[in-house]
């Protein structure tokens, strides 16, 4: 689970990779399925054209295929559904049938405005149609567009406009995000993956999550990377005070070396005349 912009597609790649299974996509079933012309497909191309949304029923048949298929007999990963608390219960139920049940949920979050931002700076070529971000991946240089073009002609798509994207991300939060989410925090499978800042370092959270095992509760990745930071300086405090320790014994050792050496010096140029009687001394001071 994510907003628009969270990072999840990308994220899902990295389970598909690690874990040798599927991706599973609504929006890909539904395109393939029509592909093939299946009756599924045509009910679906139907009711897409007639501007509903397709039936839960519907969607929850297509998943059961392509959940049946030989490539996700050892797990899948499932992106973009369920979007309601009623299809995450008619997914359960699903699962149950085939005897394959979630073993986490993971939510990517990312701040609102990150959200924002990353999605209103969309910008689409109105040649080549690439797709660039003016604050991740600015158009880049010729010769990448069409033949005959200097440079890329980008475009602000009515959809990437800010109003647009935080209409949609309120519609997200609302419809989806809380409640699908309460309901898997309740059945005890919620994994919440902090999704901001560097995608590497995201990738790493989400698999020290799942690591963590289920029915334990990961600790919040931001105050895991405090502690890990307070955890870092302790250790170079540690480290410097060894090290001064160490010189301080260096130190330490070479003076006493050089006080016992003076030490025997006088000693053995004392010793005689320790021994001496005192009279003697005096005499042979005279
Ligand atoms: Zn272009």
């Amino acid at each position: 689970m994510g907003a628009p912009g969270s990072g999840k597609g990308t994220q899902a790649q990295h389970l598909v990779s690690r874990y040798g299974i599927p991706h599973v996509s609504t929006g890909d079933i539904l395109r393939k399925e029509q592909q093939l012309g299946t009756a599924l497909g045509l009910r679906a191309k139907q009711i897409m054209e007639s501007g509903g949304y397709v039936d839960d029923a519907t969607m929850i048949e297509m998943i059961r295929n392509r959940l049946l298929q030989p490539d996700a007999a050892n797990g899948f990963v499932l992106d973009g559904f369920p979007r309601t608390v009623a299809q995450a219960e008619a997914l359960a139920k699903l699962l149950a049938e085939i005897e394959s049940p979630l073993d986490a949920v993971l939510l990517f979050e990312v701040n609102t405005e990150q959200l924002v931002k990353r999605l209103s700076g969309r910008r689409v070529c109105e040649f080549c149609k690439k797709v660039f971000n003016v604050h991740t991946s600015p158009p880049s240089v010729p010769p990448e567009c069409v033949d005959g073009r200097a440079e890329h002609q980008v475009i602000q798509r009515a959809d990437d406009s800010e109003e647009t994207v935080r209409a949609r991300l309120v519609k997200y939060e609302e419809a989806t995000r809380r409640p699908v989410s309460g309901f898997y925090s309740y059945t005890g499978l919620m994994r919440t993956v902090d999704a901001e800042g560097d995608i590497n370092a995201v990738t790493q959270r989400m698999f020290d999550t799942l690591a963590a095992g289920s029915g334990k509760k990961a600790a919040p990745a931001k105050k895991k990377r405090a502690a890990v930071r307070r955890a870092k300086v302790r250790k170079a405090v540690k480290k410097v005070r060894r090290v001064i320790r160490k010189l301080a014994k260096k130190v330490a050792a070479k003076r006493s070396g050089a006080v016992k050496a003076r030490k025997a010096k006088r000693k053995s140029v004392r010793k005689p005349a320790r021994r001496a009687p005192a009279r003697a001394r005096r005499k042979s001071k005279r």
